[in-house]
């Protein structure tokens, strides 16, 4: 076994070797542009983007004509609220969203606020699930998107989206949803799930960094998505800019293993997540489970652990890597607000852990990072005590 242990997957994953290889000649002899269509080098470069578009497609149950690529989920969100509010707003300026959204929607809606966009952040239950009910409430006639997150990067839980779509649908407004941490994870259809856009990336699938894309459902009710990248018209006009060939490759590559493997790595993460769980849970006292203990994801832990800082865990176990309950912008360690979201005290986030599992993950390496937290726990827990006789 070899350290550190990688436990980080909800940040980024490893790049599949398999995807690697077939990358490598679209870095080297393969240097077409994928839209010169008047040459042999053009067209290979066209193929092979088409090829890879089917693969990211038929992953999420879409059309090929419905998938843009971007450069990854924070740009395919950019592109489905900006470009919505911007085609839209002679219905209305309102927007639904929630508030345990990652940045990449909550910056987003920020942006849109100071052009006189009215975004609602609806709240979440203890297990991070919004609740249909509540957003029935705020719809109006001037609503013009709804956004839910598929599955949430910090606590994994898994948003009842079909029943969400399904209302949305039944009042005539849009629905996006950022899938970035579901794609390629669980089973993801963009029919049964009753959304018009949907938004996921490469680097979260075992696929490159920067190449993402956007779901723009071609059929039903009217959707005028504005492009927010003027240019050469590529991506129908939606996403100008010459394609990025090897990640899109890269990222068909990782859809295709996705297909094929899901469902084998869901049932394996699971199995060591639960271990994982278990062998922490069943050694240290006051330690609970953040996050829905069904409808989550399968690769998904996230514990606190009672009495001691999840910053100074991760100093005294530097051999594992893993986010703690601050971490997650780390540019600005504030608390979560994912974790502030379910209604933790500041304490309890401050003593949250995330763990995530991956496709690459052995049971080895579970084995060792319970021994190791169970033993970092203890030993931060004793010396706090210790610390505490000292001042009283
Ligand atoms: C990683 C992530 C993003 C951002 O994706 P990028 O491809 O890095 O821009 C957005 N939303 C969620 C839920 C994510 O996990």
């Amino acid at each position: 076994m070899k350290l550190p242990i990688y436990l980080d997957n909800h940040a980024t994953t490893m790049v599949d070797p398999r995807v690697v290889e077939v990358m490598i000649p679209y870095l080297s002899e393969q240097y077409g542009n994928a839209a010169s269509n008047h040459h042999e080098f053009g067209w290979k470069a066209g193929a092979a983007v088409e090829l890879a578009r089917n693969r990211v497609a038929h992953l999420i149950g879409a059309r090929n004509d419905e998938i843009v690529f971007t450069s990854g989920a924070t740009e395919s969100i950019n592109l489905a609220f900006k470009g919505i509010a911007e085609g839209h707003h002679s219905k209305g300026e309102h927007i639904v969203t929630v508030a345990t959204e990652h940045k990449a929607v909550l910056d987003t809606c920020k942006t849109l606020e100071k052009h006189g966009f009215k975004v609602t952040h609806l709240g979440v239950d203890h297990h991070g699930i919004v609740s249909l009910d509540d957003i029935k409430r705020v719809l109006t006639e001037r609503t013009i998107l709804v956004s839910v997150m598929l599955a949430n990067n910090e606590i994994g839980t898994i948003a009842p989206l079909a029943q969400i779509g399904a209302l949305c649908r039944s009042r005539d407004v849009l629905f996006h949803s950022d899938a970035s941490q579901a794609v390629g994870k669980i089973p993801v259809d963009v029919v049964d799930l009753n959304v018009d856009l949907l938004s996921f990336t490469g680097h979260k699938m075992y696929g490159p960094k920067g190449i993402g894309a956007l779901y723009v459902r071609a059929s039903g009710p009217r959707m005028n998505l504005i492009p927010q990248m003027d240019g050469g018209g590529h991506e129908r006009g939606l996403r100008s800019g010459t394609l990025n060939v090897p990640a899109i490759v890269g990222f068909g590559k990782a859809a295709e293993l996705a297909d094929a493997e899901l469902n084998d790595d869901a049932s394996r993460t699971a199995a060591l997540r639960d271990m994982l769980v278990e062998g922490i849970t069943s050694s240290l006292d006051d330690v609970a489970v953040n996050g829905h203990p069904t409808e989550r994801l399968p690769h998904n832990a996230n514990i606190r652990f009672r009495h001691v800082k999840g910053d100074i865990l991760m100093m005294d176990m530097k051999d594992i890597a893993v986010s703690s309950g601050s971490a997650c912008s780390s540019a600005s360690p504030e608390p979560s607000h994912v974790l502030t979201a379910i209604g933790l005290s500041r304490e309890d986030v401050l003593s949250s852990i995330r763990f995530g599992l991956g496709r690459f993950t052995t049971k080895e390496e579970i084995g060792y990072t319970i021994q190791r937290v169970v033993e970092v726990v203890k030993s931060a827990r004793t010396q706090m005590l210790h610390h505490q006789f000292a001042n009283s």
